[in-house]
């Protein structure tokens, strides 16, 4: 059996100048500072929803009180700077991802509407013997759209598989790429297990194949700095609670190209030039692929929620939760009876683990009762939890406003439980 490791504390660990650092990093989000069951908040559930900086709580707030009105309608001038600020936006999306024009970013609900967009809209080039590649890790958001794709059109869905490191088997996905693969749909960082893909790579052996690559950035967007015309991929989704922004804002990237040639995704207001009931002419893109008034709320805080990433530098905030993982791998492989799932690098910061005969969701309550949030279950990723013959794991995930203490705290809740059900 092995004895959990002797671990040093927060103040040992972090030097003094490091510690001020991130205190005032913290300081920036409020949520941090609340307590839960009579505990200060640990919380480690990042990979589900961040928590959000005051600058971009502000942001909204400056919104709705200074310039909420519809966009692109504009006759008066709030309307203006209401489209302005939205369209700032869109700007602040496209210098992100580096994409040539901002007119390839799309606004939408999140990344599973993202994908759902691309999905539904790839129908007239699929059919009878079209495939569809995926691979073993992917969230259930970039499996069910392309399902749904394949009972629409008769195309079939092909899987690379994963090996018990985690990693992404290259090598069956290379045999999968043949001529009959019309899309390969990725996962940039697994959710569920926190491996990174090789995405550049996939992309250009995709390449090589003809089939055009949509990544599933949902998990990567707020944490790996991003140039979608450098990685050569047609489209990118992600995901704003993801990256410090509120719920129900996302936005896909596609190259220009793509966004010309697919029909609209919904219809309505905003995405059309004129209509008849003989016939209607659609709005140019981005906004053809933006049916109804959007969430401009959402979008402007996502812009703030970046500008917020880039001030304080992405590669640093990067190492930082780089740090993180390591510690918190070096605390969680010390504990008797763990076992993490999903051991292969580059990851990013989330550790999934099981522990003997302790249930995940008994560990996810124990923990709770700490004040230690993490997550636990299948993770929205069951064919990957089928993969490793597990029912689910509990994953903690980091952000880099975490700390060594939270980090340690969660070792000794699990510590805790671990004695409770001996
Ligand atoms: N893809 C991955 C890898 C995710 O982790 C998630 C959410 O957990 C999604 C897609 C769905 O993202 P959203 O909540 O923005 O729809």
């Amino acid at each position: 059996m092995r004895a959990a490791a002797a671990s040093p504390t927060q103040t040992e660990r972090v030097k003094p100048e490091q510690a001020n650092r991130i205190a005032d990093l913290r300081a920036d989000f409020p949520a941090l500072a609340t307590q839960v069951n009579g505990k200060p908040l640990a919380y480690l559930d990042n990979a589900a929803s961040t928590q959000r900086p005051q600058a971009v709580m502000d942001a909204l707030n400056r919104y709705e009180v200074e310039m909420h009105a519809n966009v692109h309608r504009g006759v008066h001038a709030r309307s203006d700077q209401a489209t302005a600020a939205f369209e700032g936006a869109r700007e602040r999306a496209r210098a992100w991802l580096n994409a040539a024009s901002a007119e390839e970013i799309v606004f939408t609900r999140g990344a599973t509407e993202s994908i759902n967009l691309v999905a539904r809209c790839l129908d007239k080039r699929m059919g009878e013997g079209s495939e569809i590649l995926l691979t073993r890790m992917e969230h259930h958001s970039n499996i069910v759209p392309w399902q749904q794709l394949c009972e629409r059109t008769g195309a079939r869905i092909q899987v690379a598989p994963v090996l018990d490191s985690g990693e992404l088997d290259l090598k069956a996905f290379q045999e999968l790429l043949h001529s009959g693969v019309q899309l390969v749909a990725v996962t940039h960082v697994s959710n569920a297990m926190g491996v990174i893909n090789p995405v550049a790579e996939i992309c250009r052996m995709a390449r090589r194949a003809g089939a055009p690559v949509l990544i599933d950035g949902a998990q990567a967007a707020g944490h790996i700095p991003l140039d979608a015309q450098d990685l050569d991929c047609d489209f990118y989704a992600l995901s704003g609670h993801k990256m410090y922004a509120p719920t129900g804002i996302g936005a896909l990237y596609a190259r220009r190209p793509w966004l010309e040639e697919l029909p609209p995704f919904l219809g309505g207001g905003e995405m059309i030039l004129e209509v008849r009931f003989e016939e209607t002419t659609y709005n140019a893109p981005p906004h053809r692929f933006e049916a109804g008034t959007p969430n401009i709320s959402g979008a402007i805080a996502l812009g703030a929620a970046m500008d917020y990433l880039a001030g304080h530098g992405l590669e640093r905030l990067a190492a930082m939760e780089r740090e993180l993982l390591e510690h918190a791998t070096e605390r969680l492989r010390g504990i008797a009876g763990l076992r993490i799932i999903g051991t292969a690098k580059p990851k990013s910061a989330v550790v999934s683990f099981v522990m003997d005969d302790i249930h995940p969701h008994d560990l996810g309550t124990i923990l709770d009762h700490e004040g230690v949030a993490i997550r636990a279950g299948h993770h929205c990723a069951m064919p990957l939890m089928e993969r490793f013959g597990l029912p689910g794991t509990a994953r903690a995930s980091f952000a880099f406003y975490n700390t060594h203490d939270e980090i340690d705290r969660l070792a000794s809740g699990i510590e805790t439980a671990r004695r409770l059900f001996r």
